[in-house]
């Protein structure tokens, strides 16, 4: 028996005691998760994430931090707003943050690799503009899971391993952006035979994602008023509404969804020119590749974002009230230095997207200065990490997106090292 049903968002048949994390059930729509418990629950502390009751992992064999959760004084103070709680979800022993892959990737990619080895899957094929990579690389190699991990090669000079990440396969896409990574992705999944990760459609990554709200709630004591986010696919976004709809039908933390206020690094910020001009569809001058090449954070630029979907960002600013933000390169930057001056550490540039939404939302007074607002801080403490000489660069077997069939299979051959 499972702790949990999967629910369709569009029709709402439910599917029970399914354990298929990647499955379709009506076109253009989201599965939700369904616990069986309502309430929630938090076991013991040694377990990490696999404490909470609301992950879609039934025996979890690698115990794994979730994101440190504090009352911000230094940057509250700066901004003038009364209860700031962040969510760091990086490397800051001193306080906690023992992720160290440095952002929340890492709470989908165990979330996923778990739930795929409980499900008989043999491997994945993931895409990633980064962050993703490092994470899955990390825990496909630590719970001995095979993943093919696809990155374009403009992306690989941010881009690194963790030491411990040998060995992973990892694929370059010469010549194209992220998106082209993800078709590269989707193609070698149907030729290996090994599932495509499976993006947003994912259970198991959104709701592994959702553990930021999970850590969240119980240090608030509440659902809080606000929550800020930087974001590229949606999925985080989406999975902390679906996690905030689970808190408040509990009874003890029952009460308004958190308002969602979402951010993009400008000028590629097709979810806010869409949100702006009221549309659930996304216009094709929004998503222009140009664009990509003019922002800071690769990790927020894909052009296939969960915007319109049914249960996708559209219907999460839809439920909770949400807005969302352009936060540009200038801003970012500034309000990076805002973070390290202000909480004393470093965070990765996507996280300073939501710092630099903020800011944005305090200058227009989005909301009293006494509300509860949570910010997630999706990455940062790259330079503890450095420093800690933990890292390393990333090489991969190089492919042209316009590879043929044949060059795809051989290159799997070369993966898998079997004779083709
Ligand atoms: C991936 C990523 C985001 C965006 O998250 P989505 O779920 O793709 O919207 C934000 N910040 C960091 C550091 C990331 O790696």
């Amino acid at each position: 028996m499972s702790h949990f049903n999967i629910r369709c968002r569009e029709c709402g048949k439910v599917l029970e005691n399914t354990y298929c994390a990647f499955c379709e059930h009506c076109a253009g729509a989201l599965l939700v998760t369904e616990y069986k418990e309502a309430e929630f629950r938090a076991g013991s502390p040694e377990h990490g994430i696999w404490r909470f009751n609301w992950l879609p992992v039934h025996n979890p064999t690698n115990p794994v931090a979730g994101p440190a959760v504090y009352r911000s004084e230094g940057l509250a103070r700066e901004l003038g707003l009364g209860e700031l709680y962040i969510a760091f979800c990086g490397y800051w022993p001193e306080r906690g943050g023992l992720v160290e892959t440095c952002t929340f990737k890492e709470f989908e990619a165990t979330t996923v690799v778990e739930n795929a080895m409980e499900n008989d899957v043999d491997g994945l094929v993931v895409a990633s503009a980064g962050n993703t990579a490092r994470a899955f690389a990390y825990h496909s190699a630590r719970l001995g899971f095979p993943s093919i991990i696809v990155v374009p090669k403009m992306c690989l000079g941010e881009m690194w391993y963790l030491e411990s990440s040998e060995p992973v396969s990892t694929v370059v896409v010469g010549d194209g952006d992220y998106s082209d990574a993800i078709d590269m992705a989707k193609r070698i999944a149907l030729a290996s035979g090994w599932p495509f990760e499976g993006g947003i459609k994912n259970i198991a990554k959104r709701d592994g994602l959702g553990v930021v709200l999970l850590e969240a709630v119980p240090v608030i004591g509440r659902l809080p008023g606000h929550y800020f986010q930087a974001v590229g696919s949606g999925a985080g976004a989406i999975a902390t509404w679906e996690m905030s709809e689970r808190f408040s039908r509990d009874p003890v933390y029952s009460g308004r969804l958190p308002r969602l206020h979402l951010a993009q690094n400008l000028p590629f910020a097709p979810m806010v020119h869409s949100w702006r001009k009221g549309q659930r569809s996304i216009d094709d001058e929004d998503l222009r590749t140009e664009l990509i090449g003019q922002i800071t954070t690769r990790v927020l630029s894909t052009r296939y974002p969960a915007y319109g979907i049914k249960g996708g960002v559209y219907d999460a600013l839809k439920a909770t009230d949400g807005a969302m933000y352009g936060v540009s390169n200038q801003e970012a930057f500034s309000a990076m230095e805002l973070f390290e001056r202000s909480e004393g550490y470093d965070i990765v540039p996507a996280a300073a997207v939501a710092v630099g939404a903020l800011r944005q939302a305090v200058e227009q007074k989005a909301f009293a200065p006494d509300e509860c607002v949570l910010l997630n801080i999706t990455g940062g403490g790259e330079k503890r990490i450095e420093a800690d000489k933990r890292k390393r660069e990333v090489r991969g077997v190089f492919i042209s997106k316009g590879a043929s069939d044949h060059e795809i299979e051989e290159l799997i051959c070369q993966i898998q090292k079997r004779a083709c």
